[in-house]
């Protein structure tokens, strides 16, 4: 087992590239309600995968952004000369669960400074081995993909409201990516399919090698040519917010992908894969502990070891 440490910041070779939304988040939980904190795809999935690997963002905020939260993603080693700061409004989610915090219902979606987004990658991006799409407009997430010159492995995230607003242009994405990272209801309303079987069957015929179903408080499930792997969710007692759970789980797993640098030899055979579900489990375990990535900031590598072990433990038999 390898454990969690970081590149060197020089190390390029691993460096994962991440697209998807900052935003602010206004929650409301069984555990209480929070109004605009700091949340978005791209920033849950930096902050997790910045554990394993080097970052460069692309992504664009508003000018009422922060400008303290760019200094605490900086010093992660998170490469932010693909952020843009845009004049206007930052992109702002209002979002509530019900008590079994499974799934997250969208009260309201204003996309602000992301509805003239036009991601240009800087310098040294178009050469990323690693890119995670987060959870943006699939045509956005293809923009960004035609800049790339050579990637190893492209991750792709993607959520209801863009399997049913813009189901055409997400399918012609699908069909670019190695690994989708999808909720279970997402993925039967994707697919149309009655089971998982059928589901990850379909959507793996749309494009992606590998699949990673996640299951919320019941765990996730790997689909690849090697067959299938369950790995159940750490049973926690406290758990008050589910949001960015997703994209914190999207984190561990790439960036122990990148960590590993195994390149397409990722697909070989599906060992490597197993063990960036359990690090993206691990991660995810500390973002819904707390609201926002309040937990997650907190959080050191030798806790995320810590829960490893407790994965391994858990599993054995
Ligand atoms: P998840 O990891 O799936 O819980 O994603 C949580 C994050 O997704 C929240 O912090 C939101 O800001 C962000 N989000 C919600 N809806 C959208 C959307 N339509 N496009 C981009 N980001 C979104």
């Amino acid at each position: 087992m390898a454990s969690i440490n970081k590149p060197n910041a020089t190390d390029s070779r691993r460096a994962i590239l991440a697209v998807g939304s900052l935003a602010f988040d206004s929650i409301r939980t069984p555990s209480g309600n929070v109004d605009r904190i700091l949340g978005g795809s791209a920033n849950y999935f930096s902050i997790s995968a910045s554990f394993f690997a080097n970052l460069k963002l692309v992504g664009i905020v508003g000018q009422d952004f922060p400008k303290a939260h760019l200094d605490v993603l900086a010093k992660r080693g998170i490469d932010l000369e693909g952020l843009e700061i845009a004049k206007g409004e930052t992109f702002h989610w209002v979002g509530e669960y019900g008590n079994d915090l499974s799934e997250a219902k969208t009260l309201s979606t204003c996309l602000n400074v992301f509805e003239h987004f036009n991601p240009k990658l800087p310098g040294d991006y178009v050469d990323a081995r690693y890119v995670f799409l987060g959870n943006i407009d699939p045509e956005l997430q293809r923009s960004v993909h035609k800049q790339l010159k050579k990637p190893a492995l492209v991750a792709l995230d993607s959520m209801n409201f863009w399997i049913t607003g813009k189901k055409e242009s997400l399918l012609k994405t699908l069909e670019i990516v190695d690994l989708l990272t999808i909720n279970e209801g997402e993925a039967y309303l994707l697919s149309g399919a009655h089971n998982i079987l059928d589901a990850a069957k379909a959507i793996r015929e749309m494009g992606p090698r590998a699949l990673v179903v996640k299951r919320g408080e019941y765990g996730a499930m790997l689909f690849t040519d090697h067959g299938m792997f369950a790995a159940p969710a750490l049973p926690l007692s406290t758990v008050k917010d589910p949001t960015g759970a997703g994209d914190t789980f999207a984190g561990g797993l790439m960036g122990y992908l990148a960590h590993e640098d195994a390149g397409e030899d990722i697909f070989k055979d599906d060992t490597i894969l197993r063990r960036a579900v359990i690090y993206g489990s691990v991660m995810a375990s500390f973002t819904v502990e707390d609201f926002g990535f309040t937990n997650l900031l907190k959080t050191t590598a030798k806790q995320a070891e810590g829960r490893y072990q407790q994965f391994l433990k858990m599993t054995k038999f």
